[in-house]
């Protein structure tokens, strides 16, 4: 960590976001932060955690935990995906929130950034007892949101089925119908069009800029994809249809290749009868691992974090890294990508497709007038496109990685909504 960054804030170092810590120390020399800044930032500014009753079908009452952070809302309402999972802490929750705060400013709309969600397994409740989860956990949160607070939306093992028990139960306290107060619902009670293929079309539309920029012509590209559900095989199926060569995908069980290019149609097919990538006539089963050391133009990390990291960095053959997934590439590992002239399009504008159409949703929400699929589209790629644009010349500017650029451009909007509010 650079020195002196603690002693230049007044803040305890349990209260300070961690994901902040990492990435901002780093940087706030070069971005000449002051300290009043600094501190502005280094934590969120409500961060939450609710215990609440949910009566299971034994007819028991369970006590359950959730957290919810709203990590500044000063560019807008609080924006961000509810998560129910077994591992979630408040301390992930802050991390998670702050990345949303930079992802919307990245992309320039009205929204701030938060997260949330309840510790469990949904795997072991009944249908039932999941609906009685969620209802429960708004009923705690009730307070905190709304369209022109903090706005939910689905994450890691929540649907648009859980986004209606969301709505409805909002509705229900509140006897009125407030259909914006969460996005991801279906197209057919108040959703959007495209809103379930966003983020993989949004990342491809970023993509092809660079591309562009980069001199690569896309007929020839061959892409190698991490991951295969909702963003990874949506990517897949775009790549391939859109006349890409998709030469490798995988999952978690592993994954296939094949050097002359997979047919995505039968590859989705193959998956979805036998619930697995492995063992596809026209190709051969790969490792996670093969898969991110392949030779490719393009990797596509559409899975976890942290998947690539300084000990398998220096594999990568792909010219250009599109991050799908959340933070796949570790500080280290971003550095060695740097050192080999590879681009990284970093998360924050790369898979920001899916708020972008949030944000779309909502707004279509509030006016109760729905746009055609055309129309959704066609603003999401004037978004991601401008957005690139704006990313890509602070790059050259401050001649640094996409990532670095990126943070800088988001933290000067939300610092300058701070500076308008009188906060600084
Ligand atoms: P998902 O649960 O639908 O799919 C995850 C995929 O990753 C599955 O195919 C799974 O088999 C695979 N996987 C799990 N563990 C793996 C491992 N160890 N090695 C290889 N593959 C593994 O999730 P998703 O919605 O597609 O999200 C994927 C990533 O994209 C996450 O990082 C998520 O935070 C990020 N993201 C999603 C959205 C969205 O709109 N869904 C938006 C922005 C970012």
């Amino acid at each position: 960590m650079t020195a002196g960054f603690y002693e230049r804030i007044h803040v305890d170092d349990k209260n300070i976001c961690k994901l902040f810590l990492k990435e901002i120390s780093e940087i706030y020399t070069d971005m000449e932060l002051t300290a009043e800044e600094l501190e502005l930032l280094a934590m969120p500014r409500r961060s939450f955690t609710v215990h609440f009753p949910v009566r299971m079908d034994s007819g028991k009452t369970r006590m359950f935990i959730g957290h919810r952070v709203q990590y500044n809302d000063a560019r807008g309402p609080a924006k961000g995906g509810i998560r129910f999972h077994p591992d979630l802490t408040i301390d992930h929750v802050k991390d998670l929130a702050f990345l949303m705060v930079l992802k919307c400013a990245v992309v320039n709309i009205p929204f701030g950034g938060s997260k949330g969600g309840v510790v469990v397994n949904p795997k072991d409740l009944s249908r039932n007892e999941l609906e009685q989860l969620t209802r429960g956990y708004i009923r705690a949160i009730k307070n905190f949101i709304g369209p022109f607070k903090d706005i939910p939306a689905p994450d890691v093992f929540t649907d648009e089925k859980i986004m209606v028990w969301i709505m409805d139960e909002f509705e229900r306290i509140h006897g009125e119908h407030v259909p914006a107060v969460v996005t991801g619902k279906p197209v057919e009670l108040a959703g959007t069009k495209a809103r379930h293929y966003s983020t993989a079309l949004g990342g491809i539309y970023v993509l092809e800029q660079a591309m562009r920029k980069a001199g690569m012509e896309k007929n020839r590209a061959r892409v190698a994809i991490q991951g295969f559900g909702n963003v990874g095989e949506n990517a897949a199926r775009l790549f391939f249809e859109g006349g890409y060569k998709v030469v490798a995908v995988s999952a978690i069980e592993g994954g296939i290749m094949d050097p002359a290019g997979l047919d995505i149609h039968k590859v989705m097919q193959h998956h979805k009868a036998t619930g697995s990538l492995l063992d596809y006539n026209d190709g051969k089963n790969i490792t996670n691992e093969e898969l991110l050391a392949c030779d490719c133009d393009i990797l596509v990390p559409a899975a976890l974090s942290d998947q690539l990291h300084k000990g398998n960095a220096d594999e990568v053959k792909a010219k250009i890294v599109l991050e799908l997934a959340n933070a796949p590439t570790t500080t280290e590992a971003d550095e060695i990508l740097f050192d080999k002239k590879i681009t990284v399009l970093p998360d924050v504008l790369a898979n920001a497709g899916g708020v972008v159409v949030s944000y779309f949703e909502w707004s279509q929400n509030l006016t109760g007038s729905y746009w055609t699929e055309e129309k959704v589209l066609q603003k999401l790629k004037n978004i991601m496109v401008s957005s690139f644009n704006d990313v890509s010349s602070a790059c050259s500017e401050t001649r640094c990685r996409m990532r670095k650029a990126a943070y800088h451009l988001a933290i000067k909007r939300v610092l300058d909504a701070e500076r308008l509010r009188g906060n600084l």
